[in-house]
């Protein structure tokens, strides 16, 4: 595949960064995954003013204007076979001349995109739904930031994998946070819920389209804390994500969800979203 390194498209496989290079010696950088259906990005702007928000907070500043990133985003689409993507964006703080945790006097970012097939869940996972497990949330306390230093993260998911599970579902001080690699909504006497936006989640795309479906749909919901126990005996449970788009989880820590299999208000809210979604790419 092509990817994009400061200035230039190249073969991935050719692509080269220093090991002085910030994001590989602390995980100092910041990252998008953009889904593109049919060659079209899907809620660009958004991650790009997420990204915007990452960097500002990290106090890395941001290289492009919103406006060249959705150029480069595109380009990178453009000079890749697939029709379905997942474009993957990564600014570090780049690379000082040695190791030292005190940013460089001097900042030249290191830009980075690739992209590779997107492959949303397949129809017979959609029908059975997927397994999950809990997991104490001990990540730090800017969860709300893209980083890529996903080491707390990528220990959660490897968790749920040596279970057996897609996703561990995270609990901290008693409450829902969200999964390791998505957000989670639950469903509880047919009524969505979700927790509001904090420093202890990050602020989905996936999350906020769903929220606006609910509202224009008229389906009952609440932003709002949830408890731990109120996961556990909830009626549906789903993850969101950009890959993941709404995937029900049918079983919690080996016990069924509800019925056991994907519920009607998930089924429901999957169906707006591939609506949504082929509305906006015909648009
Ligand atoms: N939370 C975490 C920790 C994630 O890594 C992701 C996926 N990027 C999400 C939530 C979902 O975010 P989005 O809907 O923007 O993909």
């Amino acid at each position: 595949s092509i990817c994009y390194l400061d200035g230039q498209y190249l073969p991935l496989a050719e692509a080269r960064v220093s090991p002085l290079d910030r994001s590989f010696l602390f995980g100092d950088g910041a990252y998008e995954v953009i889904p593109v259906y049919s060659r079209r990005p899907f809620r660009l702007e958004e991650h790009i003013a997420r990204l915007g928000n990452t960097l500002a907070a990290l106090r890395l500043p941001d290289p492009h204007s919103a406006v060249q990133w959705a150029d480069m985003v595109r380009e990178v689409v453009a000079r890749n076979a697939w029709e379905d993507q997942s474009v993957y964006l990564q600014v570090s703080r780049g690379a000082d001349d040695k190791r030292n945790h005190a940013f460089p006097a001097v900042i030249r970012p290191t830009v980075f995109m690739m992209s590779d097939a997107l492959l949303t869940p397949p129809a017979a996972q959609l029908d059975s739904g997927v397994a999950a497990v809990s997991a104490a949330d001990f990540r730090w306390l800017r969860c709300d930031l893209k980083t890529v230093a996903l080491l707390a993260n990528c220990l959660l998911r490897q968790h749920a994998v040596e279970q057996g599970c897609a996703e561990s579902i995270l609990f901290r001080d008693g409450f829902l946070t969200e999964g390791a690699a998505s957000n989670i909504f639950i469903v509880r006497d047919g009524v969505m819920l979700t927790p509001p936006k904090s420093h202890l989640m990050l602020p989905g795309i996936t999350y906020d389209v769903v929220l606006e479906l609910a509202a224009r749909h008229g389906l009952p919901h609440e932003v709002r804390e949830i408890l731990e126990d109120e996961v556990r005996s909830a009626d549906e449970i789903w993850m969101t994500s950009s890959t993941k788009e709404v995937l029900a989880i049918t079983t919690l820590d080996g016990r069924p969800v509800g019925s056991g299999r994907p519920g009607p208000v998930g089924r429901q809210m999957h169906a707006w979203y591939q609506d949504f979604k082929n509305t906006v790419m015909r648009s």
